[in-house]
């Protein structure tokens, strides 16, 4: 499979740092099987071409760190904190695989629509019915065609283990799977599934140190080298996981993770909301990644994660949406806009502020590294695999003509994706997811859902004392 994308406008390369960098050009690439062959001005066209005047090319976006299934309860949920709001989504009637199926469909085309050709899905496991789980959001992406780590959510520890001084407690349920089930889980899930070259990638992603032992973290790890698998993680979102490091390990979170091995170039964590300089540090000399969830963080009242010193230390950093019942969408354009003004709050000297370029490298090569992928997608860059997306600078919420990337973060882009390839394949075309029936998907969620009013989950109720002692609050 060859052709040509022509005419397409292109960002040249950063200037220097004083803020906005306006360079473009027009050019034409060529697509050689699932690879970018060549680009340049003038290149004669090879099979089909595809006409990209007035358009925007840029590498595909990562959405580095989400949970499909939570579309299911998005918009439901009220303004909590995350222990709290993790007690309400908990006690909803646990999904079939079906809805796996067509929520990991529905975050795939909200991901695409929105700029990312690749997701990471911190997959949330049926209780009883962990590798059909798998099995069918693995279905779901290969049937979209988006690039796909599918991250199975696991853990060793019992809910409620996640607060401070509950950790303890002698009255916890005993834990879903043991220790050994879940890196059987993973075993198998990789032996089923894992193929890179097809865009499918499992990855192993204990929840977070508040729910998982050393022993799941150590072989874990262990898993993810035999197999050259990327880790991923919960970090440090809330204060209440920050005392509850000190309390389980005597030491930092970040600190722990780093005696035990499980940080390196292949590890990227979600959230680093409560980090210290010296955890920060830690971050940079092991290579691991921040993905930056802005949204859910506003939405979960976690804290402002200290981006621009994680820039300053070094840290490749990421975006993601977070779960939509934390966000409540899946708008990777909406995550990236957020995630980079927020931080003009948090320091008076600008120099520091995230330029529009910038943003978009870290969304899109920051992603890439993230996945220990920088040498195969997140640039245009010849040789690399053709994960591309062309926008359309005719769309109104993208008119006057002024900087298209300044646009694309700074303002309000909508329905602006025209055409997006993924492995040189081509998935969205004129707009429109082209792989899948989306209008039949909408028809499905909205059969298989009900309008609903807000709850209280019981489960909230009996944690909701304990919470509020911890966290300082009156009782
Ligand atoms: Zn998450």
């Amino acid at each position: 499979m060859s052709y040509s994308i022509q005419t397409a406008l292109i960002p040249t390369p950063q200037g220097d740092e004083t803020g906005y960098e306006t360079g473009y050009k027009t050019a034409d690439l060529q697509i050689q099987q699932d690879k970018i062959a060549a680009i340049g001005s003038g290149l004669p066209p090879v099979g089909c071409c595809i006409d990209a005047r007035d358009k925007l090319l840029l590498p595909g976006f990562v959405n580095a760190h989400t949970h499909s299934s939570e579309m299911w309860q998005r918009g439901l949920i009220p303004p909590l904190p995350l222990e709290l709001w993790l007690a309400e989504l908990y006690d909803f009637a646990p999904l079939d695989p079906e809805q796996i199926y067509l929520s990991a469909l529905g975050t795939a085309v909200e991901t695409l629509l929105s700029g990312g050709t690749t997701v990471v899905d911190h997959l949330v496991l049926i209780p009883g019915r962990e590798a059909e789980t798998i099995a069918a959001a693995v279905r779901a992406y290969r049937e979209v065609g988006i690039r796909a780590y599918v991250a199975p959510l696991v853990q060793d520890e019992p809910f409620g283990a996640n607060l401070p001084a509950l950790s303890k407690s002698e009255d916890l349920p005993a834990p879903a799977m043991s220790t050994a089930a879940v890196l059987d889980l993973l075993q198998d899930a990789v032996q089923r599934f894992h193929d890179p070259a097809a865009g499918i990638n499992i990855v192993v992603a204990p929840t977070g140190i508040q729910l998982c032992s050393d022993p799941l973290f150590e072989g874990g790890a262990a898993l993810s080298d035999a197999h050259h698998l990327c880790r991923h993680m919960h970090l440090l979102e809330t204060k209440a996981q920050k005392i509850l490091s000190q309390e389980k390990y005597g030491c930092s979170a970040v600190a722990h993770l780093k005696r035990l091995g499980f940080l390196n170039q292949r590890t990227s964590l979600a959230h680093c909301v409560w980090l210290d300089d010296p955890d920060i540090q830690i971050l940079a000399e092991t290579g691991a990644t921040v993905v930056h969830n802005p949204l859910s963080n506003l939405r979960l009242g976690s804290g402002i994660a200290p981006v621009l010193k994680y820039r300053r230390a070094g840290v490749n950093l990421a975006f993601g949406c977070d779960g939509s019942a934390s966000n409540d969408s899946q708008d990777l354009l909406e995550a990236i806009k957020i995630g980079s003004i927020l931080h003009n709050t948090t320091d008076f000297e600008y120099r520091h502020w995230i330029t529009p370029r910038e943003s978009v490298e870290m969304a899109a090569l920051g992603g890439a590294t993230g996945l220990n992928a920088a040498d195969q997608f997140g640039s245009l860059t010849v040789g690399k695999q053709a994960d591309l997306v062309l926008y359309d600078l005719t769309n109104l919420s993208l008119l006057p003509r002024t900087d298209p990337i300044g646009l694309l973060v700074l303002g309000r882009p909508t329905q602006a994706v025209d055409s997006a390839w993924v492995n040189g394949r081509q998935v969205v075309a004129q707009g429109q997811v082209c792989t899948i029936d989306v209008p039949q998907l909408r028809q499905e969620l909205f059969e298989r859902s009900a309008w609903q009013n807000p709850r209280q989950s019981s489960m909230r109720q009996a944690m909701e004392a304990r919470y509020r002692e911890v966290m300082g609050l009156e009782v």
